[in-house]
């Protein structure tokens, strides 16, 4: 009999295949796509950013933040980056970001296709599992076939970018078995805003700090490139936040961001903007409003917050109310966005919210159901961008594979 069936060849589940057959145990890995790691080549741009060397529980979340330690933790961190490198993979590391030495996500998806085959594991691809029992033993029913195996590991990813094949059918299963899921919803993903701006800003990328509120109370902050577009913010700064802004959306709360375009220059408020713009206007000598903040932001960003502050463009500095320059020092430092909802799952890449930690153990197996194991999104956790998520992907795969019993 088959000792484990590992359900979804992404990148969870081709790595705990591996750590179960090296395990010496007979693995059948089930994937419905043509081939393994559809996912795989679309991350990091096509690059794969597959690791961080700047580790932090900070950039990971989840409901149960006490079984995070558990996971994150030098020993696995170091485990990946030997791993990897076993298999082949040179890494590229780039202010502490992991891609693969030839910037293609294809190496990192083929150097594991090639181990697991190498290991033994079995594969059996474009077979869509539709139902799992459990009695004595499992028996996970494809299509075509009705495969019976003493452990699952249930690596089907979440519903983010279903695109590749990851559409949440893993929960249906954790649900049937007993399990409770947190609720799924988008994360890494654009926000949509409720402002009148968005034609005229549309376009503009700036590098800003994002405050996001919930209820007017801060609960997060993120620096970065912000891309404004036409239905609202984007870009990796926005995508750190998105996962709170779904959840508190989701619980019908009011969550606004702050966005302050001028925070590379130590700017946090109006004040600091009016002391700036003072010893500007010295310094730089018979140049109107425009002119001093032209050639630090975007003209069209400026010709707005103009606008929006009611000051013309050829005013003169020296010749500005107190209050406009208040004014427009907090559009700067401080611009307020009502954030009114999220891309889809369709584009995120990934998911807040999955089966809950507290009825999985430490070593990746469900507390409800003998035998049977999860990795990678479909467990609560879910990382920053920066090779977070993969990391998880890895690391859970590896406990399970390796706890085969
Ligand atoms: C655009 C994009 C860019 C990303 N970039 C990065 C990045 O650079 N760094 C990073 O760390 N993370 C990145 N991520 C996130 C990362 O790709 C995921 O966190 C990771 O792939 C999750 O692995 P997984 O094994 O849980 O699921 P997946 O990789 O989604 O694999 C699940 C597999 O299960 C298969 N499956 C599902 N249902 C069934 C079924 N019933 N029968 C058989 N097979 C089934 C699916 O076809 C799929 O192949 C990105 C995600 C996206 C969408």
């Amino acid at each position: 009999m088959i000792d484990v069936i590992v359900i979804g060849a992404g990148a969870s589940g081709l790595i705990s295949s591996i750590y179960a057959a090296k395990n010496n145990k007979k693995v059948l890995l089930i994937e419905k796509n043509k081939d393994c790691g559809k996912k795989l080549l679309i991350t990091g741009n096509g690059r794969c950013n597959y690791y961080n060397e700047n580790q932090n529980i900070k950039y990971y979340h989840s409901n149960d933040y006490d079984f995070l330690p558990f996971i994150i933790k030098k020993q696995y961190l170091e485990e990946v980056k030997s791993f990897f490198e076993k298999i082949g993979i040179v890494p590229k590391i780039k202010d502490g970001y992991y891609y693969p030495y030839s910037n293609q996500a294809t190496s990192i998806q083929t150097a594991l296709i090639k181990e697991a085959k190498i290991s033994g594991v079995d594969i059996l691809l474009g077979e869509e599992v539709v139902k799992i029992e459990k009695k004595e033993t499992f028996k996970v029913y494809t299509e075509n076939h009705i495969f019976e195996s003493k452990n699952i590991i249930l690596a089907t990813g979440s519903k983010a970018y279903p695109k590749t094949g990851s559409n949440g059918f893993g929960y249906d299963i954790l649900k049937e078995f007993g399990h409770t899921i947190h609720p799924v919803l988008p994360a890494l993903v654009s926000l949509k805003a409720d402002t009148p701006y968005l034609k005229e800003w549309h376009g503009i990328r700036s590098d800003v700090k994002l405050a996001l509120f919930e209820n007017d109370k801060k609960i997060g902050e993120d620096v970065g490139e912000v891309q404004l577009t036409n239905y609202g913010i984007s870009g990796i700064c926005t995508f750190n936040l998105s996962g709170k802004v779904s959840l508190g959306l989701y619980q019908h709360k009011k969550e606004h961001i702050n966005i302050n375009f001028l925070y590379p220059f130590s700017l946090e408020n109006e004040e600091d903007f009016i002391i700036w713009m003072n010893k500007r206007n010295n310094k730089i000598q018979k140049r109107t409003i425009s002119d001093l903040l032209d050639g630090i932001l975007n003209y069209k960003l400026v010709n707005l917050m103009l606008k929006l502050s009611g000051i013309k463009n050829e005013t003169y500095w020296d010749d500005l109310s107190e209050k406009l320059k208040k004014c427009l020092g907090r559009y700067l430092t401080s611009f307020h966005i009502l954030i009114v909802g999220t891309n889809d799952f369709d584009a995120s890449q990934t998911c807040t919210g999955g089966v809950s930690l507290k009825e999985i153990k430490q070593n990746m197996e469900s507390k409800i159901i003998e035998g049977l194991y999860v990795t990678g999104e479909l467990l609560d956790i879910y990382g920053d961008c920066g090779g977070y998520n993969l990391t998880i992907a890895w690391i859970t795969g590896m406990i399970a594979g390796g706890s085969i019993k």
